[in-house]
């Protein structure tokens, strides 16, 4: 490709609405364009970035026996609205605003795709008969929606973006095991060739239900997720999800409860300083609103409420969650709280109360007394208060204990790249989908499924590779794999050259992009270095006189003079090298 003749050019300033250093090189290099609120076109050069990507995890996910198909984006939305039996809201509710729907010229209510378990177990139900087909491996690359709330600038959290999304289908629990481990095993393979740096961590499985869940994370400061890490024995999760040690607390002899007048104590900090007592022996009392039900949230003062944690202890208490939301204060009316004094001292059972498991451990603890400017000293549990379920709604924090060995955990940013589910039967149940055993039972079959965010890859390796000057793409998935400077190219002996060596590259099959622009050379150094190709060729008078032409990794700092003779030959191994 001729860089005269490419549809995008570069722009020198980074655009007012760049939210990261990859967003702003993206932009600037001319590989996307945002249309709308997280909607994004791909540039030619965008495009091809991501065609390499696709083929990455196209020949990784044949290599374990996938197939390829393609479903329908356009989805009849009762498929969306089937109510599992397991008392959690059916799809369409779990995820509110956040599917997006429309109807057509009949009236009839259509969803467009924001994943294919329900389309796909329902074309998996017609050709799964016996145990003889299966195990059987689906996927596709295909362009998801999602009106998600934190859409924003940058390619992470976007409305429109294509995705991989696989979903295997077995027989029992030890099937799904495999096809679990055979598809990690394709991811790690696939991201270390895109070129990577990223961990694994154990993550919430989210309003989709199922048992093992795991997160791709490639480690980044802009990123937006948070994963807790113990350098001792390895463990690692989302936060979402993390466990961790609760510090211990001594007990001491149950003391009177006592009431108190705290003025300007709004700050749990304030409260614990004006009391003079630990931070942690304090508690923490928050009222939240979920399926028309007060609920009340309560872990001790040095702690923090995870909320997806909290929805997820919902849940698993028979309480839909999905409109889980802090209680306002209509909703709080006439039930004797008092935001910032809030605690479930006397409250009886029209309040659901859970308890974070911190709480157990040491008593006399100061609380809310549910009155404006005061707390209670000494509130024992259940002396004083009632709770309905003790449970883990605390977030892993950076140097709290870890729950496995005791060591020290660390809090690590990163963007999410992949998730991969066991789901189990709740989509087979849903649809009725069952296949005939060896013994001629009917049974569910057992599904995973596993997600990659094409885009999110793309962001990742320019976040995790780019420097000053732009982006550095690895070999793997650089849109072209070589930047073909020509200098001075009015001079016809050099403009001739150049013209030669770039069709002799063509004619070699290398990828390269000929800067055969008539910019100065500042430009067009300046431009090689924002595009962020592997390899650059450099052909002016300086380097014909020197004996050739100029070749440079992107990584490098000096070049070399390769004579033109050997110029292709020589660029096509540079090219293997960096391929491996
Ligand atoms: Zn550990």
């Amino acid at each position: 490709m001729r860089v005269s003749q490419q549809l995008t050019t570069t722009l020198r300033e980074a655009p007012r609405d760049a939210e990261s250093g990859n967003h702003e090189l993206l932009l600037r290099a001319g590989y996307i364009r945002q249309l709308t609120t997280g909607v994004y076109g791909f540039l030619p050069l965008g495009r091809r970035v991501l065609h390499k990507i696709e083929r990455i995890i196209r020949e990784e996910l044949d290599r374990v026996g996938a197939q390829e198909v393609l479903l329908p984006a356009l989805q009849p939305l009762e498929i969306w609205q089937k109510r599992p039996a397991n008392g959690r809201p059916s799809r369409a509710e779990a995820m509110g605003d956040e599917l997006f729907t429309l109807r057509d010229r009949k009236g009839r209510a259509l969803a467009l795709g924001p994943t294919h378990e329900e389309v796909v177990t329902l074309f998996a139900r017609e050709f799964v008969r016996s145990y003889r087909d299966l195990p059987q491996l689906l996927y596709q690359i295909q362009v998801k929606f999602r009106d998600g709330l934190r859409s924003r600038g940058g390619l992470l959290r976007t409305r429109e973006f294509p995705m991989k999304d696989l979903y295997s289908f077995d027989a029992d629990a030890e099937g799904l095991d495999a096809s679990y481990r055979k598809i990690a095993g394709a991811y790690r393979e696939l991201f270390k060739r895109c070129g990577l740096n990223f961990i694994v961590v154990e993550a919430d499985s989210g309003a989709i239900g199922g048992k093992d869940s795991q997160e791709f994370l490639a480690l980044t400061e802009a990123g937006d997720d948070d994963a807790i890490v113990c350098q001792q024995c390895g463990y690692a999760a989302n936060r979402e999800k993390a466990e961790f040690a609760r510090g211990e607390l001594e007990r001491e002899a149950e003391a009177a409860l006592e009431e108190i007048y705290t003025p300007n104590c709004a700050a749990i900090s304030d409260l614990a300083a004006f009391l003079n007592v630990p931070v942690a022996r304090t508690m923490k009392a928050v009222c939240y609103f979920a399926a028309n039900r007060l609920v009340m949230a309560v872990v001790r003062g040095d702690l923090e409420i995870n909320e997806i944690k909290l929805a997820n202890a919902l849940y698993a208490a028979g309480i839909n969650a999905a409109d889980l939301h802090l209680a306002t204060p209509e909703e709080l009316a006439g039930t004797g709280i008092v935001a910032g004094y809030t605690s479930p001292l006397g409250k009886g059972e029209e309040i659901f109360i859970l308890a974070d498991n911190s709480l157990r451990q040491g008593n006399n603890f100061v609380a809310g007394a549910n009155r404006v400017d005061y707390h209670v000293k000494n509130a024992n549990y259940p002396r004083d208060f009632r709770v309905d379920r003790w449970v883990d709604i605390a977030s892993a924090y950076e140097g709290a204990a870890c729950a496995r060995c005791g060591g020290q955990l660390r809090s690590m940013r990163g963007s999410e790249l992949g998730h991969i589910f066991k789901i189990g039967t709740l989509y087979s149940d849903l649809f009725d989908v069952t296949y005939f055993d060896a013994e001629g039972m009917a049974r569910p079959i057992m599904m995973g499924c596993y997600g990659i965010g094409l885009p999110r890859i793309m962001a990742a390796v320019v976040e995790q590779l780019s420097d000053s000057r732009g982006i550095v793409w690895p070999f793997s998935i650089a849109p072209y794999h070589v930047a073909l400077l020509g200098l001075d190219l009015d001079r016809p002996e050099i403009g001739a050259a150049a013209e030669r060596l770039y069709t002799d590259l063509l004619a070699a099959g290398v990828e390269v992009l000929f800067d055969d622009r008539a910019e100065s050379a500042g430009v067009k150094f300046n431009d090689a270095d924002l595009l962020g190709l592997p390899l650059r060729i450099v052909m002016s008078r300086r380097s014909l006189k020197n004996g050739g032409v100029e070749l440079k990794l992107r990584t490098e700092k000096e070049s070399r003079v390769v004579s033109l003779d050997e110029a292709v030959h020589t660029i096509q191994a540079a090219i293997s090298h960096g391929l491996g």
